[in-house]
């Protein structure tokens, strides 16, 4: 008898731990309204197409995310998104289809416990310089967190041949081990990788290290020396978006770049290119 409640207990603290474990966690219905005009600027900016995805780690309960259920960004609602672990499980999955390089998200929020959201995209005017020798740097005060340096991850050093997707837990933790502490890393022949503090300043980020590498490329065929900005101007820059007050820098390209009418935002019928918009 004592056997049997015994194993009545354990078999019940079990059940209990299995539903802690899986359990969802309310989010506030702004971050998830964030979350889906992440999607759209991203796409809308070119910087994803059909494919490409943003995620935000789970504001209380960090070692969980949101990101969408695997959709073309530019079709994501409020509905589509999910909550993952970070072995890249879904929490409340209900059946529904997952990006297969989930484990970006899951092995890089593992790794650097300051990074809240990520991007990950197949931006395109980057794919150059992670193919050549000519490094991506930052030549526009929109995007001094590139002046600190880009790494380039080479998927053959973990996976061999391969498709070079991340879509395994150890190719995740390879792409966060070459992100290192840096806010992007560029992905050989894929796109990129872009990281922040907050998920309004990745995508700035993400749309302006796009913009950086067309303008970087003009800036190339001229053929003569470039100036770039150097690491401490970088740093400047960065401090005044960290420190910048209300209506100025990340609010101000957010509120220039978010154009989703669904959301209670005003649709705009000329959208103005984000490499004219001033960060002051
Ligand atoms: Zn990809």
């Amino acid at each position: 008898m004592k056997r049997f409640i015994g194993i009545g207990v354990l078999t019940t603290t079990i059940l209990f731990i299995a539903a802690a474990r899986t359990e969802s966690a309310p989010v506030e219905q702004e971050l998830i309204n964030d979350l889906v005009v992440a999607n759209h600027i991203l796409a809308k900016q070119g910087v994803v197409d059909s494919f490409g995805h943003v995620s935000v780690r789970h504001p209380t309960k960090p070692d969980h995310f949101l990101l969408s259920q695997a959709k073309a960004p530019s079709r994501v609602t409020a509905e589509d998104i999910m909550e993952f672990d970070l072995d890249g499980n879904t929490i409340d999955g209900r059946g529904r289809p997952t990006y297969s390089e989930r484990f970006i998200h899951a092995e890089i929020y593992r790794s650097r416990k300051d990074v809240n959201a990520i991007v990950h995209s197949h931006s395109p005017a980057v794919i150059p310089f992670s193919v050549t020798q000519i490094p991506l740097r930052a030549i526009t005060h929109t995007a001094p967190f590139l002046a600190s340096g880009v790494p380039v991850f080479e998927i053959r050093d973990v996976a061999g041949m391969s498709n070079l997707l991340v879509n395994d837990p150890k190719r995740g933790k390879a792409l966060a081990e070459t992100l290192g502490n840096n806010p992007i890393a560029l992905m050989r022949g894929h796109g990129d990788v872009v990281v922040g503090p907050n998920l309004r300043r990745t995508v700035v980020r993400a749309v302006y290290t796009e913009v950086n590498a067309r303008i970087l490329w003009q800036a190339l065929v001229l053929n003569t020396p470039i100036t770039y900005l150097t690491p401490e101007e970088g740093t400047i820059l960065e401090n005044s978006y960290d420190n910048a007050s209300k209506g100025h820098m990340t609010d101000r390209i957010w509120e220039n770049l978010n154009e989703d009418p669904s959301l209670g935002l005003r649709p705009r019928s000329v959208r103005p290119s984000p490499a004219h918009s001033h960060p002051d």
